[in-house]
């Protein structure tokens, strides 16, 4: 018989992260740290500095899971009560660290070299439950600690991100792995564009009835694309690794026509990739997107080797000098328009001499629209010398997110060129 494999919660605290001050992004980190290892990840819960409402999530927390993880309100101010109350909760009493003690006195006089006695409030961070592990914070005052109760494991960190990710990896992950009978948590991730969820849920019906029980599949939609992730949670690293080599053939076969990756790659790093292989150029020609095309291939390291350049033609008198579109093209039928694209591309190739060429002309909003172009109409192409394809987008989203999903869209179509190109 198999003993049930042990979950985590994870408690964020502090009143930035439920008046969106500050992004919890503590708990993305802990879950990723946690999967790496197979502890699966039950429930994740934000609280204010209410001494009500933490100790009510504690409770709440330690009923479904053997993990406790905590993250804030450790800090030297008073509106930091995590330590106090974790004290009162596991019935401890608060005594001083001398190594902690020690270790605050150096990182004051050595590391912040603050001039002046050490004040109260930062001696006052080395006092630890009597009840608790320390769990020493090398680059930080506030230790990490660590509690046991009925069984579970309760572990207290601070809130400063490095601090938290520091502890994390040299303290508790290690002390997990040797104390938690760890399960195997695999993932593999399939890149769709295309098609939309409900259309690929459709014709995933019977592979989604037939998967194994262990197995899941999610559907995770992003600038009109979709990823799809299957995961395995069990107890054989092996067996997890068998089925989702079989599941995932399946799934990569039976929306095949919608593919682009069979993995998590960024639509940037599969079309460098792809460059790289074949010695190829490309170079943006962006009127709308002011260069997020070019910053987003750039983002690559070595994109140098393939990505020549960009020509930012925000304005008319760009796209005719930089890019040689005709002024009668912008007086007919107007920049936003199939055949400016074109001019763009084939301008930019000229100008830039790549191999590929990737333009984009619209209006992203909010302003800008007129009666035969609302706010969304985006024209964008894709070209070489020899063939250039074009597409419309008929975007709705604020000015902020038609960018991003212009820019994707963007690379999606060169995607489809080079793919042509193949061979
Ligand atoms: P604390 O330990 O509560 O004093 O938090 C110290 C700092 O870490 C504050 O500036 C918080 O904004 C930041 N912080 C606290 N919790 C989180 C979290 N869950 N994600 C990201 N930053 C956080
Ligand atoms: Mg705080």
């Amino acid at each position: 018989m198999s003993t049930p494999l042990p979950t985590a919660s994870i408690i964020t605290i502090g009143d930035e992260l439920l008046i969106g001050q500050t992004i919890d992004t503590n708990s993305a980190f802990i879950a990723q740290a946690l999967n790496q290892v197979g502890i699966w990840v039950r429930r994740r819960v934000a609280v204010g500095d209410q001494y009500r409402d933490i100790q009510e999530a504690l409770n709440q927390e330690s009923v479904s899971s053997d993990l406790i993880l905590i993250t804030g309100g450790l800090g030297p101010t008073s509106d930091d009560i995590t330590k106090p109350l974790l004290c009162d909760y596991f019935g401890g009493k608060l005594i001083r660290n001398q190594s902690v003690l020690e270790h605050i006195e150096h990182l004051f006089t050595q590391v912040y070299r603050r001039p002046g006695p050490l004040l109260e409030r930062n001696i006052k961070q080395a006092d630890v439950p009597d009840n608790c592990e320390v769990l020493p914070n090398a680059i930080g005052t506030a230790p990490g600690m660590l509690f046991r109760k009925d069984g579970k494991i309760f572990i207290s960190l601070p809130g400063v991100p490095a601090e938290m990710k520091k502890l994390i990896t040299d303290e508790v992950i290690p002390r997990i792995v040797k104390e938690c009978a760890t399960a195997s948590i695999q993932h593999r991730t399939l890149l769709t564009a295309g098609a939309g969820e409900s259309i690929l849920a459709e014709a995933l019906t019977n592979f989604e009835s037939a998967l194994p029980k262990n197995l899941k599949l999610a559907y995770l939609p992003k600038y009109g694309m979709v990823k799809l992730r299957l995961t395995y949670i069990g107890e054989s690293e092996l067996t997890g690794k068998a089925l989702l080599d079989e599941q995932f053939l399946i799934l990569s076969e039976t929306i095949q026509q919608w593919r682009i990756a069979e993995e998590d790659i960024g639509l940037e790093v599969l079309i460098g990739n792809w460059l790289k292989e074949q010695n190829k150029t490309m170079g943006t020609a962006e009127s709308c997107t002011g260069g997020s095309i070019a910053q987003l291939m750039t983002s690559v390291p070595g994109s140098s080797a393939y990505f020549i350049g960009s020509v930012v033609s925000y304005a008319n008198r760009i796209k005719v000098e930089m890019l040689g579109v005709k002024e009668e093209t912008l007086q007919t039928v107007g920049a936003v328009s199939e055949k400016a694209v074109r001019e763009m591309i084939e301008g930019g190739l000229k100008r830039m001499g790549t191999d590929y060429m990737v333009s984009v002309s619209g209006i992203l909003g909010p302003g800008g629209a007129t009666p035969e172009k609302p706010v969304g109409t985006v024209w964008i192409a894709a070209g070489t010398k020899d063939k250039i394809i074009t597409r419309q987008l008929n975007l709705r989203f604020d000015r902020s997110r038609n960018t991003t999903i212009t820019t994707h869209q963007c690379l999606l179509l060169l995607w489809e060129l080079l793919k042509t190109n193949e061979g």
